[in-house]
């Protein structure tokens, strides 16, 4: 064999290698691509069937609801959503460009109208409204339907968002505004299912569906400013999802809760004298990122609130929607939400 041969041969089996390598890390790298892009739905799509098995409080077909103020635009001939949307994507990373303002997000969203939507090709499981209590700046409000609109678009929900806004700078009661939210928007629609939710929270992961169980459910397990753990057992703040009827159960929540804490806890008391039972999504699905802040002003520790949590059992038939008193200053349909304001009063003690 002579030199050039030999180094021929050489290079032959270089290219070949070479030839191998390349292969190998194409191969390699599909694979790692599909399985990164795929591996999503399947897994959360199993935990949330698993969820799903117990017997939700689905929209019947005959249950036409009654439109009150606002006109219904769902035709009535469709066909009922399924409990999982076809178009939900697991972990969807957030993202909130800086530049990014209200009149760009409607624009993108025209579909959704005075403050409400509907999947266009399906009637949704549950007319839902959204009840967010907001008095700081509206940078959250935006962070939140920047990732709400197309969530609960990928949700098909039939839904509307109420910021119910307290007037004055009384002392906040988050509590009470949400009964406020509940009162005002049965006036508007026959809403099924209602999400109290905090307005610093963003989900990750649009498998944890905005519906109403047959239990009253709580759709915050973890939030990344606590590793993702539930805070306590009985923890039922954050965002959470009762019927009408269930709120209605519980004669919704205290009115006297002002300042901040408790009033979540009264909550979860109240479902317990009824005999229902908190459900939760599993925890890789109910999962939320934090919008940071620090504790607002208007919204100091209530010192009260462990009194009023003793009271629970002997007030909660007589304090609640039943007996909360307000003035209703204005609604005012955005394109993408409704802003109630209330003059609320003050504590009374
Ligand atoms: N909130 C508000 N303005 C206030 C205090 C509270 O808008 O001055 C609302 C807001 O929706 C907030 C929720 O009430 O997310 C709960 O308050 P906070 O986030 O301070 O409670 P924490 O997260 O500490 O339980
Ligand atoms: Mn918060």
């Amino acid at each position: 064999m002579g030199i050039s041969h030999a180094v021929g041969s050489l290079f032959c089996r270089i290219r070949l290698l070479l030839i191998i390598s390349v292969c190998l890390m194409t191969a390699g790298w599909a694979g790692f691509y599909l399985r990164g892009s795929t591996h999503n739905s399947p897994k959360y799509k199993s935990a949330a069937d698993n969820f799903w098995r117990r017997p939700s409080c689905e929209r019947k077909t005959e249950d036409k609801g009654q439109p009150l103020v606002v006109e219904e635009t769902t035709k009535e001939d469709l066909k009922i959503c399924p409990a999982l949307s076809p178009y939900l994507k697991g972990i969807v990373p957030l993202s909130f460009p800086p530049s990014l303002t209200l009149q760009d997000v409607s624009k993108k969203y025209p579909l959704v109208k005075n403050g409400f939507y509907h999947p266009e090709n399906c009637k949704s499981q549950q007319r839902v409204a959204i009840l967010i209590p907001h008095e700081t700046g509206e940078k959250h409000l935006l962070y939140l339907l920047i990732t709400y609109t197309p969530f609960l678009q990928r949700q098909q929900l039939e839904y509307g968002i109420y910021i119910i806004h307290q007037a004055g700078d009384e002392t906040f009661n988050r509590a009470k505004l949400l009964n406020i939210g509940y009162l005002e928007a049965l006036k508007e629609k026959k809403w099924d299912c209602f999400i109290l939710h905090d307005v610093d929270l963003v989900p990750e992961n649009d498998f944890n569906t905005y519906l109403c169980d047959s239990e009253p459910k709580h759709l915050v397990v973890g939030r990344n400013a606590t590793g993702y753990k539930l805070r306590y057992k009985q923890y039922f703040g954050g965002v959470t999802a009762l019927s009408r009827d269930q709120f209605a159960k519980v004669n919704g929540y205290s009115n006297n809760y002002w300042g901040w804490g408790g009033e979540d806890d009264d909550l979860h008391s109240r479902v317990g004298f009824q005999k229902m039972e908190v459900v939760r999504p599993p925890p890789e699905i109910a999962r939320y990122t934090m919008i940071f802040h620090t504790r607002d002003s208007g919204n100091q520790v209530n010192k009260e609130r462990m009194q009023l949590l003793k009271k629970v059992s002997k007030v909660w038939k007589t304090d609640g929607l039943n007996s909360c008193t307000y003035k209703l200053l204005s609604i005012e349909h955005e394109p993408l939400y409704i802003n109630i304001t209330a003059d609320i009063g003050k504590p009374e003690y």
